[in-house]
């Protein structure tokens, strides 16, 4: 077994503290990379917090995870020692399924294993990247380019994809008025990408203070949520709306911001989507979801960024200082990723 240190949530109730432990040796398929930084992702809090459901602890998170490979199974064909590489949200799926096989790993119809809070295949729990190494099979890994910065790259193995992914998916781009909602982690992926594929984008912010920071990610426009005035400027304005929200806010209100036949799109996971049936059939309009992205598009993903020379707006920090991080991000107040630099553990 390979002995790694990493930090853990021993319960909800209780900070996060230094916690040893192993993961499995090296298979045949298998790759372990040494991590060097991880992304601080709000779904992490969420998970801590038994927000969705109650998780496996003690529990180590991160899933925003790069790092340096050093050493790979007999059996690895696309990765070598020393080589840079990433690991987002999943380490394993069925491999076989419809879903599989159309590189939709993330909605394998058997479930794909998480990265951490999960257990594998083999029924151990995983155990994510505010840790030193990570073992992981060889299809989940991702190539991460030498050119760009690599802390500022760990957030797009989860903020990246899962913002890339659902505007590849809808198509949006050059034509279309994009809105995003809450310009955090996943909102400053969505406005960079948004304006990359050619979109009018729209910032709609509960924070004022980050007009000029929305303006310097290439946003276009700004609209405060709590001035009325303001939002009744954009009512039936935008072709997509792509809500980024970790906590409980008034889709119906959203929703009016949409033209006829305009879409929400939902990646944020407050406790509830709510809408009254008069915010979708009054206007034919339609209310999404998506879930990060698969394997091949993450790649996909990784490879436009460093052809495009995109990567998160991040602030470094000591692991020690992990949860004055979570009061911040719980508080909105982060530009716009929290990552950790794994040296400090
Ligand atoms: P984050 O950095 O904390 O950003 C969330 C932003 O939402 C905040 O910065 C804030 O932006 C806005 N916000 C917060 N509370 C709000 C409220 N009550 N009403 C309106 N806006 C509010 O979080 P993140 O890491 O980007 O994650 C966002 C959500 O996506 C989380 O729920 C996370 O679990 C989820 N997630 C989903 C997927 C997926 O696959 N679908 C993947 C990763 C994360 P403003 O200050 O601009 O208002
Ligand atoms: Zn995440």
């Amino acid at each position: 077994m390979i002995q790694t240190k990493g930090y853990a949530a021993q319960s909800p109730e209780v900070d996060l503290a230094p916690w040893s432990f192993e993961r499995r040796e090296v298979g045949a398929h298998d790759v372990q990379i040494e991590i060097k930084f991880c992304g601080v992702c709000h779904s992490d809090l969420h998970q801590i917090k038994n927000d969705w459901f109650p998780g496996i602890f003690p529990m180590v998170p991160g899933h925003e995870i790069v790092g340096r490979i050093v050493k790979v199974g007999d059996h690895v064909k696309n990765f070598k020692e020393g080589e840079l590489a990433g690991v987002g949200c999943m380490v394993d799926s069925c491999q076989v399924c419809e879903n599989c096989q159309d590189d939709l790993e993330q909605y394998c119809l058997e479930g794909n294993t998480q990265t951490y809070n999960n257990k594998d295949r083999q029924g151990v729990p995983t155990y994510g990247g505010y840790s030193n190494t990570i073992v992981v099979r060889e299809e989940f890994v991702l190539h991460v380019s030498e050119k760009l910065d690599l802390a500022a790259t760990a957030p797009l193995l989860c903020a990246g994809i899962t913002t890339y992914s659902p505007l590849r998916h809808w198509k949006v781009g050059k034509g279309h008025k994009l809105a995003v909602v809450g310009l955090g982690g996943l909102g400053h992926m969505a406005v960079k990408f948004g304006v990359a594929f050619g979109a009018e984008v729209t910032v709609l912010s509960t924070s004022a203070s980050k007009e000029q920071a929305a303006k310097e990610l290439g946003a276009h426009h700004f609209v405060v949520t709590k001035d009325e005035a303001q939002v009744n400027s954009v009512k039936g304005t935008f072709d997509f709306i792509l809500d980024t929200v970790s906590a409980d806010h008034d889709f119906n209100m959203y929703m009016s911001l949409l033209k006829t036949d305009g879409t929400l799109i939902g990646v944020g996971v407050p406790n509830q989507y709510a809408v009254h049936p008069f915010a979708l059939i009054g206007g034919r309009k339609t209310m999404a979801g998506s879930s990060i992205g698969g394997i091949k598009e993450t790649q996909e993903m990784l490879d436009f960024c460093a052809e495009h020379n995109i990567v998160s707006d991040i602030e470094l920090i000591d692991i020690k200082d992990i949860t004055t991080a979570y009061d911040r991000m719980q508080k909105g107040d982060v530009r716009y990723r929290f990552v950790i630099d794994i040296a400090t553990l």
